[in-house]
């Protein structure tokens, strides 16, 4: 359960529909952009926390409204693919093929960078993150700054991160001037992050999966702290890995196994937890929902359409968040969309994972 921190408000952060007033909206958003102010902005992926991506004192007051440790950078997003030459040195052999595939969309390329791209972005390293975004909002809002806009995801954090507009009013309101409501995002999980300094790498999953990377260029790495906490004097690919991320006030506890093996460990997790007191919650699948009837639970989705389960993911976890002091997460195979869903959830539960295909 969570607690509202007091805090003096710095803006009345104003709220505009994407639907009803596109064009009033993204033009009140570009001039803030323009004039070094920060703006929300829905994305297919999670809503961004936006400024100007070439002003260094812009990009600073985007750390500042987060409480984002600035050695972690953020992503430029750009409007139309050719934008991409003036922030990268060059574009690596496989870049051209990926962009005319993926792009727009939910995949960000890492490459060397140039000149003009502040070291606040990047957060000194000589190498920068860029996407061309799908959402229709989100690229009118870029073409109208004239400018890349430097974003990370619009949460506090720490926190999920957001995929509606009242998320990011629930944990920035006063911090920004302005948040433009486009709905709920589409995939609900932030984009695939891949290197193509060196051999290309995913340093985190998200809906272009590996496989589909992999049939275009070849071979493709994962990062092994995919799946796995950073170890100690270990140096972080993404240095968005070194994070607790994603998590929730509840303890979340992550439950892996068959649906049944699953259902049967998490209803006994919750009985125990009942007993010592507390108010458990669980995050369950189309598949294992017979067995919780008469407790407290919501569907994420399909175990078969891991994509269902990454677009609620977030969002039940912040709702369950509000009533609930431990949450009881299925797992799922780490293959293909799986691996982002995941990724996320093993974050959220700093780890602590319960495989119930073992028995004890
Ligand atoms: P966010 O959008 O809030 O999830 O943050 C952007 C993510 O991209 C973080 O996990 C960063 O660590 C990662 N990222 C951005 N730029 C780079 C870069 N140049 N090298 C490695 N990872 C990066
Ligand atoms: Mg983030």
């Amino acid at each position: 359960m969570r607690r509202q921190q007091e805090e003096t408000p710095e803006y009345r952060t104003e709220i505009i529909s994407a639907i009803r007033q596109e064009e009033a909206g993204t033009i009140q958003a570009a001039k803030l952009i323009q004039a070094g102010e920060l703006v929300a902005f829905p994305t297919e992926t999670v809503y961004g926390l936006g400024a100007d991506g070439l002003n260094a004192e812009a990009v600073k007051k985007i750390f500042v409204a987060k409480g984002r440790p600035s050695d972690n950078p953020l992503i430029e997003h750009i409007a139309k693919k050719s934008d991409v030459r003036q922030l990268w040195r060059k574009i690596p052999k496989q870049a051209q093929l990926l962009m005319d595939t993926f792009w727009p969309g939910p995949l960000t390329l890492i490459a060397q960078k140039s000149d003009c791209v502040p070291d606040e972005v990047t957060a000194g390293l000589d190498t920068v993150a860029v996407r061309m975004p799908q959402n229709k909002t989100a690229r009118a809002l870029i073409s109208k700054s004239g400018v890349p806009i430097a974003a990370p995801s619009a949460n506090r954090s720490g926190r999920p991160s957001p995929t509606t507009a009242q998320h990011v009013k629930d944990d920035l309101d006063g911090r920004i001037p302005l948040i433009i409501d486009g709905g709920s995002c589409k995939y609900g999980l932030e984009s695939t992050v891949l290197s193509l300094v060196g051999e290309p790498t995913i340093l985190r999953p998200g809906a272009i999966t590996r496989e589909m990377l992999a049939a275009l260029i070849g071979e493709v790495r994962v990062a092994e702290s995919i799946l796995k906490p950073m170890q100690e004097g270990e140096t972080a690919a993404s240095p968005g890995m070194k994070y607790l991320h994603y998590s929730p006030n509840a303890e979340v506890i992550a439950v892996l196994g068959n649906p049944e093996q699953t259902a049967k460990r998490v209803l006994a997790l919750y009985r125990k937890a009942e007993a010592e007191g507390k108010t458990p919650e669980i995050a369950a699948t189309e598949q294992t929902k017979p067995f919780y009837k008469g407790k407290r639970f919501v569907v994420l989705g399909d175990r078969n359409e891991p994509e269902t389960l990454c677009a609620s993911l977030f969002s039940a976890l912040r709702d369950m968040d509000e009533r609930a002091d431990m949450i009881l997460a299925e797992g799922i195979p780490a293959e293909d969309e799986g691996l982002a869903y995941m990724n996320r959830l093993l974050r959220a539960a700093g780890f602590h994972v319960i495989d119930a295909s073992q028995n004890g």
